[in-house]
């Protein structure tokens, strides 16, 4: 038997509908806030993710799905969201809509991980990008939006912890003490951080290396390197979310696995399992490394996985249930049964009838198995006589009913 491929996933009927349950929470936020919809190639140039992602990054040096199409081109199958609606936003001008554009996305993803809990090679993130306002606000605006749509899945026990990693002026500082203080043990650290300990020293504090995690507790905090300019954005950050009493704790670990970010990043993370289901973050310089004109930007992206399993564990998300079951015996009722569910589909009723030749008994027990609130029974002298009994299944109360997909539309209310 063929297998899916490892860190794969099927996600099947009932799952689906928490997923749905999922895109319709979030697509109701965004709807509020304002943002539309962006929808961008699963597939880009290389090269977008090398520069957009940055080069020393796990996403880029470890993880990226790239092969060479049959026109000799490097192509990569989209790690993130962030780097193909930047390319989208810059290729289609939209630098000339009114600003701050703001966009939101479902989109799966492919990074070749180590697979293992919440951690797929195919998997999908909801996220939302701000693009065009260096304020503050549009910080606060995307963790207040990050927290309602969380809010509104019932999602309780997460928490938001929130960090600022400054911009390129107080990272130079920052990353020339971060090697003073790495130097020593350098020797110590796995190859992948020997060779960013040049390139970008701030990617070793994101290594998920058990030794360099280990090596990387007391190291020099980048809140105590930030610019006037930073720290300034930072405490307006945080007081605005202390007058909308939103909670969160200082997470002064948080570098984010990306390079594009600047300023602002952000976390919420589920208490009870420690995985992060939503993340994100200021990045206020990948507009202009993508070769469109410098604007300010800020997003996230929530991975549905992780959200869905959450979901699934608090409580149990139905299958919908046919309002009316149509049963019926004999040829001239199994065709007039077909007439009237098409009839009950026209008028937006959720209708199901047998389509594989079962006994009367077996209609039933089928009806009853996939929760038919009523079934209505239809044999020769129904037909005859125009009318039949409407059974509810929950009380076992029979009513009669003329036998018209508005009569029945009527006796269902
Ligand atoms: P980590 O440091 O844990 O690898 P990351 O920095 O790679 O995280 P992002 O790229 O910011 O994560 O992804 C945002 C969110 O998408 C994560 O918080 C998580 O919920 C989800 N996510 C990321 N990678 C995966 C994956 N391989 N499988 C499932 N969900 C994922
Ligand atoms: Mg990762």
């Amino acid at each position: 038997m063929i297998q899916r491929p490892k860190g794969t996933k099927d996600i099947l009927p009932q799952e689906s509908r928490t997923w749905q349950f999922i895109e319709e929470s979030a697509k109701n936020v965004f709807d509020h806030y304002g943002f539309s919809e962006i929808r961008v190639p699963v597939f880009e140039h290389t090269e977008l993710f090398q520069r957009g992602v940055g080069d020393t990054t796990d996403v880029v040096q470890k993880e990226m799905y790239t092969f060479e199409d049959k026109g000799g081109r490097s192509i990569t199958l989209r790690p993130e969201g962030t780097a193909g609606v930047v390319r989208a936003y810059i290729e289609n001008g939209m630098a000339s809509l009114p600003s701050p554009v703001k966009l939101w996305y479902n989109m799966a993803m492919y990074r070749y991980e180590n697979v293992q809990k919440g951690r797929y090679r195919e998997f999908h993130q909801i996220g939302a990008e701000l693009i065009g306002s260096s304020s503050y606000e549009a910080d606060v605006e995307i963790i207040c939006m990050a927290k309602r749509i969380l809010d509104s899945l019932g999602m309780d026990s997460v928490m938001l912890n929130l960090n600022s990693i400054g911009c390129p002026l107080c990272r130079a500082q920052y990353q020339k003490a971060l090697k003073e203080w790495i130097k020593p043990n350098l020797d110590r650290y796995c190859q992948t951080c020997k060779s960013r300990f040049d390139k970008n020293p701030m990617r070793i504090l994101d290594c998920k290396e058990k030794v360099c995690k280990e090596l990387n507790s007391g190291a020099p905090e980048i809140l105590n390197y930030l610019c006037d300019e930073c720290k300034c954005h930072f405490e307006n950050v945080k007081k605005t979310l202390d007058r909308l009493n939103i909670e969160y704790k200082i997470d002064s670990r948080i570098v984010r696995g990306l390079d594009y970010y600047t300023k602002t990043v952000f976390e919420f993370v589920d208490s009870k399992n420690g995985l992060t289901v939503l993340a994100g973050g200021r990045y206020d310089g990948l507009i202009k490394e993508l070769d469109g004109q410098d604007t300010p930007a800020v997003g996230y992206a929530m991975g549905v996985e992780r959200v869905a399993e959450l979901l699934a564990q608090k409580q149990e998300i139905k299958l919908l249930s046919p309002e009316i079951y149509v049963a019926q015996i004999g040829e001239e009722p199994n065709l007039f049964a077909t007439m009237l569910v098409e009839e009950l589909r026209s008028k937006n009723i959720y209708a199901q009838k047998d389509i594989t030749e079962k006994s009367l008994k077996a209609q039933f027990k089928y009806a009853d198995k996939i929760g038919a609130k009523y079934v209505v029974t239809i044999g020769e002298d129904e037909l005859k006589e125009k009318t039949a009994k409407l059974k509810n299944m929950n009380t076992g109360e029979e009513i009669e009913t003329i036998l018209s997909a508005d009569e029945i539309i009527e006796k269902l209310k």
